[in-house]
């Protein structure tokens, strides 16, 4: 699974990083971007392996997003949510 955040619709109202802060943080323009185990923060496709949490975790913190801009997408590409 993997998860994205879309820049556009992110209005920075921070709910993922209330719920998820090992996993969530707000860059310098106010947009959320994952924080990798491996490699830059980034607001691109990030697989669940390279995340310090779990995916149910994940998943709660896509729903209390207010603008659904947390993207999760199984293994074959299927979006998952929202
Ligand atoms: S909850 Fe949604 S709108 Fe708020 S910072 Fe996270 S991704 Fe952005």
């Amino acid at each position: 699974m993997k998860v994205k955040v879309d820049r556009d619709l992110c209005i920075g109202a921070a709910s993922c990083i209330a719920l998820l802060p090992e996993v969530f943080e707000l860059d310098e323009e106010g947009k959320a971007v994952i924080k990798r185990l491996q490699g830059d923060k980034t607001s691109d496709w990030t697989d669940y392996s390279n995340l310090s949490a779990e995916a149910q975790m994940i998943l709660e913190a896509a729903r209390s997003c207010p603008t659904n801009a947390i993207i999760i997408e199984d293994d074959n590409g299927k979006q998952i949510y929202p």
